[in-house]
C-alpha cells in the first residue's frame, strides 16, 4: 500500500471508459509513440510543462525566476528552451494566469483510493467504478496492482485501458485484480505499426491472445484513423486477430483532434495535421468490412 505513482489527471463522470459512470485516472508514462496521441502530456514519466501563450499577460515573471535562463520572448509570448529546462517549475509558481502549467504529480495508493471513493455513491447507482488509463497504466505496474488490490477489497469495479505493450508477467498479474480490460489495437501490419506507434506489435497481439485464453473480460477498441488503419487489409487482419483470440466484437473510436493544440503548448510537432476525422460513411464502411469477417463493430458515429 506504500507504492506511489505518477498521474496527470483525474476525470470524474466519465461515460466512455467502461460500464456506468466512472472516475478515470490518467497515468504518466507510455512506451508507445502513436502519432495521433491526444494525451501527449502522458507520454513522459516525468512532469510536463505546458506553455499556452494565448493567456500570457507579458509580465515576464517567468523569465525573471527561471534559474536556467530557459525562458525568452518571441512575437507570440513566452518561449521555453526545452533543452535547458530542468522542470523545476518555478515559472509555473510565478505565473499569475496559468499560462505556464505543469502536468504530472506523485500520489500514493491510499491518497488516490480516498479520492476515488468520493464517487462511490455514483458508482453504486450507475454500475460504474474506477478506470486506469494514460499514458499506459501497465508502465507503472507495482502502483497499478496495489491500486487494483485496494479497490477490489473495497468492492469497486475496475477497468484498465491498455495498449497491451508490456511483459506478459505484468499483464498476467494485473489481470488477477482487474474486472475489465479496454484493449486498444491500432495496426496489425508490423512495419506500419513500427512507423506509426514507434514499436513492434508482436507483444501486443500475443498478449491479447493470452489474455483472452486466460478468460479475462476484454473489450477491444480501435481508433479509426483515415488513411492509416481504415484500409481493407488492416480491417481484415484485425478481424483475423480477434477471431483467433475468440473475440467477435470491436469498438471503433473515430479519430478526433481534440488534443492536438496540446502539442504546440508542449513544444512538440503534431505529425498528422493533414489527417481528417472519419465521416459517417467511412465508419459505416469499416464496420461493414469487419462484419464480413465475423466481427460485430460499433462506433458512436
Ligand atoms: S520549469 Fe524551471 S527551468 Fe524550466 S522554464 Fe520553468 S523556471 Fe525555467
Ligand atoms: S509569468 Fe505567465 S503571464 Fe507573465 S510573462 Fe510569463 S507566461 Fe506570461
Amino acid at each position: 500500500m506504500n507504492e506511489k505513482g505518477f498521474i496527470f489527471n483525474i476525470q470524474r463522470f466519465s461515460l466512455h471508459d467502461g460500464p456506468g459512470i466512472r472516475t478515470t485516472v490518467f497515468f504518466k508514462g507510455c512506451p508507445l509513440r502513436c502519432m495521433w496521441c491526444q494525451n501527449p502530456e502522458g507520454i513522459s514519466l516525468n512532469k510536463t510543462l505546458f506553455c499556452n501563450s494565448n493567456k500570457c499577460l507579458d509580465c515576464r515573471s517567468c523569465e525573471k525566476v527561471c534559474p536556467e535562463h530557459a525562458v525568452s520572448f518571441g512575437e507570440f509570448g513566452p518561449l521555453i528552451n526545452r533543452d535547458r529546462c530542468t522542470l523545476c517549475l518555478e515559472c509555473v509558481e510565478a505565473c499569475p494566469v496559468e499560462t505556464l502549467e505543469a502536468a504530472g504529480r506523485e500520489v500514493s495508493v491510499p491518497e488516490l483510493v480516498e479520492d476515488i471513493l468520493k464517487d462511490r455513491v455514483i458508482f453504486e447507482e450507475s454500475g460504474g467504478g474506477a478506470t486506469f488509463s494514460g499514458g499506459e497504466p501497465l508502465f507503472q505496474p507495482e502502483f497499478l496492482v496495489a491500486l487494483l488490490k485496494a479497490l477490489k477489497n473495497l468492492d469497486i469495479h475496475t477497468t484498465v485501458e491498455t495498449s497491451g505493450y508490456s511483459p506478459w508477467t505484468v499483464l498476467e498479474e494485473t489481470a488477477a485484480w482487474t474486472d475489465l480490460f479496454l484493449y486498444d489495437l491500432k495496426l496489425v501490419d508490423e512495419e506500419k505499426s513500427k512507423h506509426y506507434t514507434g514499436t513492434t506489435n508482436t507483444l501486443i497481439l500475443d498478449n491479447l491472445k493470452a489474455l483472452a485464453e486466460k478468460g479475462s473480460n476484454i473489450q477491444v477498441r480501435m481508433p479509426l484513423i483515415p488513411s492509416i488503419n481504415d484500409d481493407y487489409v488492416n480491417l481484415q487482419q484485425t478481424a483475423a486477430v480477434l477471431i483467433k483470440a475468440g473475440i467477435d466484437e470491436l469498438d471503433l473510436i473515430p479519430y478526433h483532434k481534440l488534443g492536438t493544440a496540446k502539442y504546440a503548448n508542449l513544444g512538440l510537432d503534431y505529425k498528422l495535421p493533414h489527417i481528417k476525422e472519419p465521416s459517417t460513411d467511412q465508419c459505416f464502411q469499416a464496420k461493414s468490412i469487419l462484419k464480413r469477417y465475423g466481427i460485430a463493430a460499433k462506433s458512436e458515429v
